[in-house]
């Protein structure tokens, strides 16, 4: 943005992005791209500084004559809060203002928990990982969460989820309110793995699908470098698009014939159960299939063929450059992904598929819990929040 494009003079917050993305370093840089006059440069940094958000040091002189001073982001003016909630797991994250986890732990929980049961303790532990890397939930700037639904952004819940029961219109940042009085954001789980990207895969590439594949599926949609969350937050349900393979099998939506009833974790944990080997989690069957077990094998390769199949529309309608893997499945990534590419192109436009990159998610493990706190900072950190904070003060 520059003052002679008629957008107006940069604001503070516009400053702190122009920094914050790395394309002005110094003052004379900021005046330069910005536009601004030196005074103006001043008093915007001045706010930024005063409000901890920017640091201004001299660079180690490398020749001749004194170095102008360098300016910084700093990403540790706070904390964020991030917690990824499954059906079966939680990851809980203290995050620096970059979305770098500074402390997190992942529990395992029964299936079935309401809200009322689980949340309580996932902020009891947002309160331990504070103490243990040294904050105060006052310097909290904000809390990012993401659950398996379709999420109602006016309530900050779910608006609609297939795997929780009971979390339906019940807002969820109540909960922390008694711990943290930052904003708390809440959206769909793969839609925080596609944010997990930004800065890192999607700096690259500006239009990909992130596939989610854990106990249930779905798909994180990035087109022209935006997140596409669809007119009611349904986009990319991967997990309940109808397929043949799933014919007169009943989902755990309630609806027969869902891609999710062949090719999600719980229908392959259930078919291992039902073939008498005993485990009880989509984690337990990667570490099998890792293991060199063949029946794990052929079951993740069958899935990624089903979820290839089903992308294929996807892939045809929206031309992505990368499909990313991410999800408890990716951790088996060789062997879910020979079987994705077999079923996305045999089914898929050859037009569309020929440059494809098929690519493993930048995070693995902790995609989750970055992608809550990218999507928690990209609110918080947005120029015009910065300027209403910093005229707040
Ligand atoms: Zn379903």
């Amino acid at each position: 943005m520059t003052a002679d494009q008629g957008a107006g003079p940069a604001t503070a917050g516009a400053v702190l992005a122009l920094i914050r993305s790395g394309s002005a370093t110094t003052r004379a840089e900021v005046g330069r791209t910005t536009g601004l006059s030196r005074t103006a440069v001043s008093a915007r940094l001045a706010a930024l500084v005063e409000a901890g958000l920017v640091s201004e040091g001299d660079e180690a002189p490398s020749g001749g004559g004194r170095p102008p001073a360098t300016l910084r982001f700093n990403r540790d003016a706070g904390v964020v809060v991030a917690a990824a909630v499954g059906g079966s797991r939680s990851q809980v994250a203290v995050c620096d203002l970059e979305g770098r986890v500074l402390a997190g732990d992942a529990e395992d929980q029964q299936p079935g928990l309401g809200p009322d049961d689980l949340m309580p303790g996932i902020v009891e532990r947002c309160r331990n990982l504070l103490t243990e890397s040294g904050w105060a939930p006052v310097a909290v700037r904000g809390v990012g969460i993401s659950i398996p639904a379709v999420v109602d952004p006016e309530k900050g819940g779910s608006l609609d989820s297939p795997v929780l029961t009971g979390w339906d219109g019940v807002p969820l940042a109540p909960y922390f309110h008694e711990l943290i009085q930052a904003p708390v954001f809440v959206d769909n789980d793969a839609n925080v793995l596609a944010a997990s990207e930004s800065g890192e895969l999607l700096s690259s590439y500006r239009d990909l699908l992130l596939v989610k594949a854990s106990t249930g599926l779905g798909i994180g949609i990035v087109v022209g470098g935006n997140l596409v969350r669809g007119a009611w937050g349904a986009a990319g349900e991967l997990g309940h698009v109808k397929s043949p393979a799933a014919e007169g099998r009943t989902c755990r939506c309630g609806e027969q014939g869902c891609l999710e009833a062949v090719a999600g974790g719980w229908a392959l944990v259930q078919e291992m159960r039902r073939r008498g080997r005993e485990i009880d989690h989509v984690r337990s069957l990667v570490a099998l299939a890792l293991a060199g077990d063949a029946e794990a094998r052929a079951l993740i390769r069958e899935s990624g063929r089903r979820v290839g199949e089903a992308l294929a529309f996807a892939v045809d309608l929206l031309n992505p450059e990368a499909v990313v893997l991410g999800g408890d499945m990716s951790a088996a990534y060789d062997t879910f992904v020979a079987g994705l590419r077999e079923g996305l192109y045999a089914h898929a436009a050859p037009v569309a598929t020929r440059r494809l990159q098929v690519l493993a998610s930048t995070h693995g493990e902790q995609a989750g819990v970055i992608g809550c706190a990218r999507l928690a900072l990209e609110a918080i950190l947005d120029p015009v929040q910065i300027d209403l904070a910093l005229s707040a003060r």
